[in-house]
């Protein structure tokens, strides 16, 4: 039996919990689905109406609102006797929590699944996506996290799960919510956004960096950023791309000022076309695009934004 864990916020069940749910229909059909929060009906219909989810497990409470991993985690361990498998998708979400329910089952957690091979054999990266490594895993209980972005979402119509309340004491008491601060944007989402232009170091200052969301305007593209440009704070680190940051598979990635190093890669690399914009014919993101533009871009990003300002572009 598998249970895969809803990542949602209340409102809307995260487009990555489709993907996770299609990941572990490979491994097995009896997949439960956990969901945890406050005042959520929406995200259980949306749940419901998967086809290939069994039975939902709902937990409402005040206390799980913002749906801190030490809560859940304890609410995952206490239905975990039934589950041969708890999966989840390999974003922030997935990367706080399941790593505490490993620890507490004393198994391995194999973290950012790319493929499945078997019920216990999956491929996943290493070295920052340079080598792929094959894994068994004969612990009795498997913690995986899925990387949402190698799967397809999975159907969402048509179902119709019967929902099971669950009802633990939350008295863990671990950590206390305080605040969240989200960056609120009109723009896709990163994560799923099909086109993503993403600039570095190359463009030396916040104000400059105004030039790739400009770009990201005109083409309805969500803006992503190398490392070094959010350790410069030109953006916020929310716009990472790479192996500490987002990984991101858009039909169009545009590279700007960014020099293509493996952890940035590791972000990006299996976009489905790749446009690198660099003054450095030698920079290493151009061995791996599909388009190089050799120039500078305080020529060439103010000369695009006019031209694509000239176009009637239709958003898709
Ligand atoms: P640089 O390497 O400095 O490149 C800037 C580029 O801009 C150069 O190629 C230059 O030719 C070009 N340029 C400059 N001026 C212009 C101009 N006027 N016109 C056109 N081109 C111009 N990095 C990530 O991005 N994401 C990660 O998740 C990540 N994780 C990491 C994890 C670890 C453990 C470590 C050690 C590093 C990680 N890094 C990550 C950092 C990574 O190694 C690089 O340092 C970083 O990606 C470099 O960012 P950059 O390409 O913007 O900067």
């Amino acid at each position: 039996m598998i249970l895969v864990i809803a990542e949602h916020n209340n409102n809307n069940l995260k487009s990555f919990t489709l993907n996770t749910i299609e990941a572990s229909s490979q491994i097995s059909g009896d997949i439960d689905v956990l969901v945890a929060g406050n005042n959520f009906d929406n995200v259980l219909k949306e749940i419901a109406s998967i086809p290939k989810v069994k039975k939902i497990l709902s937990f409402k409470s005040e206390e799980y609102e913002n749906q801190l991993p030490e809560d859940l985690t304890n609410l995952i361990m206490s239905v975990v006797d039934k589950y041969d498998y708890i999966i989840a998708p390999a974003t922030a979400f997935g990367k706080n929590l399941m790593p505490r329910v490993a620890a507490l089952l004393d198994v391995t957690q194999i973290s950012d699944v790319i493929k499945i091979l078997g019920k216990d054999q999956y491929i996943r990266p290493i070295y920052a996506g340079n080598a792929l490594a094959t894994i068994k895993n004969n612990d009795s209980k498997k913690i995986i996290t899925i990387r949402p972005t190698s799967f397809e979402p999975s159907l969402n119509t048509g179902g119709n799960a019967p929902i099971e309340n669950l009802s633990i004491k939350s008295d863990n008491k671990l950590s206390i919510f305080i605040k969240k601060e989200e960056s609120k944007s009109d723009r896709p989402e990163l994560g799923t956004a099909r086109i993503v232009v993403s600039g570095g170091r190359g463009l030396q200052s916040a104000e400059n960096f105004k030039l790739i969301s400009e770009l990201a305007d005109k083409l309805n593209a969500a803006v992503g950023a190398s490392r070094a440009a959010v350790d410069a704070g030109y953006v916020g680190n929310d716009y990472q791309v790479g192996q500490t940051g987002k990984v991101v598979v858009p039909e169009l990635y545009i590279a700007i000022g960014i020099s293509g190093a493996i952890q940035h890669l590791a972000g990006m690399k299996e976009s489905k076309i790749i446009v690198a914009i660099n003054k450095d014919e030698e920079a290493p993101i151009f061995n791996i695009s599909d388009y190089g533009l050799k120039g500078d871009l305080f020529e060439i990003l103010p000369e695009l934004i006019s031209e694509l300002g000239k176009l009637n572009i239709i958003q898709k």
